[in-house]
């Protein structure tokens, strides 16, 4: 008689248990914190109800990071704080430290070092972006380093509490937007179909995949010269880049077609106003690396404007809603188009719809 078989465990089981990572002092007082302040940008302060005390200091780093730095990274965590670090959702790196005594000589080695202290509260925190060229197979800019441009931009905005209210932006390499809604988000847009490489689509790819890939369904098995190949039409094609990946030979790639668009008011947060989607601004900007000088001009005008005009507390979308749009399209001097204004009203008869796409 055989005897059942053994389950093996799978070798993935997501996360990590966290506490295993965190701080004594955190994960003795979980869930037991009676209040925080923030004694300066950059630095966190949180009591627990036992009495014990933690401060947090903030960096701001690139990203993606190689491993001097994060080794370099981790020796600050040994020698000036308490061992422990963590990240945040936008790549700030944080040290904590049980010992108010510790925190200026952390700071001081991390300045030293080149990393920025701040990002906390009113400030504008590091830009969340997309993979780029590192880990996505479709970008057609690199947004890493429109990030290094805008935060060398931004530095005195990240290390200062000085905006109306924090500033979250967001960059994204393809028109998928992967990176999520933002006060200001930079995001690339394609302005024309893919072109065919016919002679390769037979000989690279795999046509039913790349069929499926299309949103909008827009892409169609054809006869090109006797050939196998695709065929797009281009009247429902929406450009959004999701055929290149799977068939290189659909080139949607080009200086004529990578554009970069500038959108405002997005937000996540329930606090005070609802969710928000962010609203475009400016369009067809060029994908000008290494410095990407276009975007950051539009962008110093958005944030300045907003720093100037804006009540405390309001985000900028709020604050946009107040002052209306016309008036925002005034104070930033970019040019305001019947093409900017789209309240979805009858999106389900305008929208290309395939049956992958319902409403
Ligand atoms: S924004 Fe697009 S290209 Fe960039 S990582 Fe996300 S899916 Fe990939
Ligand atoms: S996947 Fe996107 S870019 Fe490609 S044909 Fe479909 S809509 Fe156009």
């Amino acid at each position: 008689m055989s005897s059942a078989p053994t389950l093996r465990r799978p070798d993935e089981t997501g996360v990590p248990d966290p506490f295993q990572y965190m701080h004594p002092v955190m994960k003795k007082n979980y869930g037991n914190w009676a209040w925080h302040d923030r004694p300066r940008p950059g630095v966190l302060h949180h009591v627990a109800k036992s009495g014990d005390e933690i401060w947090t200091v903030r960096a701001g780093t690139q990203r993606q990071m190689d491993i001097f730095t994060i080794r370099k990274l981790c020796d600050i965590g040994d020698k000036f704080a308490e061992g422990h670090v963590r990240f945040t959702t936008r790549s700030n790196i944080e040290f904590m430290v049980s010992n108010q005594a510790k925190v200026q000589p952390l700071i001081d080695a991390l300045n030293a070092e080149g990393f920025p202290i701040g990002g906390t509260g009113n400030s504008v925190s590091m830009i969340s972006h997309t993979q780029g060229w590192l880990h996505c197979d479709i970008p057609g800019t690199d947004a890493s380093g429109v990030v290094k441009s805008l935060m060398d931009m931004m530095h005195q905005e990240f290390i200062k509490e000085e905006m109306p209210n924090r500033v979250r932006i967001t960059t994204s390499c393809c028109q998928i937007n992967c990176g999520g809604q933002g006060d200001i988000s930079i995001n690339v847009q394609y302005t024309k179909p893919p072109k065919i490489n016919h002679d390769l689509v037979a000989k690279v790819c795999e046509r039913p995949a790349v069929v499926a890939r299309c949103p909008v369904a827009a892409i169609r098995p054809a006869l090109v010269d006797g050939k196998p190949s695709l065929e797009v039409d281009e009247q429902k094609c929406v450009c959004c880049g999701a055929c290149y990946p799977p068939c290189p030979p659909m080139q949607i790639n080009g200086a004529d077609s990578t554009k970069i668009a500038v959108w405002v008011g997005g937000k996540h947060s329930n606090a005070r106003s609802k969710p928000t989607f962010h609203k475009l601004v400016v369009a067809n900007l060029p994908n000008n690396p290494p410095r990407w000088p276009e975007v950051e001009e539009v962008v110093h005008k958005i944030l300045y404007a907003y720093k100037d005009n804006a009540k405390n507390w309001e985000r900028l979308g709020e604050w946009i809603e107040r002052i209306g749009w016309p008036r925002f399209f005034e104070l930033t001097g970019f040019a305001f188009t019947k093409h900017h204004l789209d309240t979805w009203v009858g999106a389900r008869k305008t929208m290309n719809m395939s049956a992958h796409v319902h409403f």
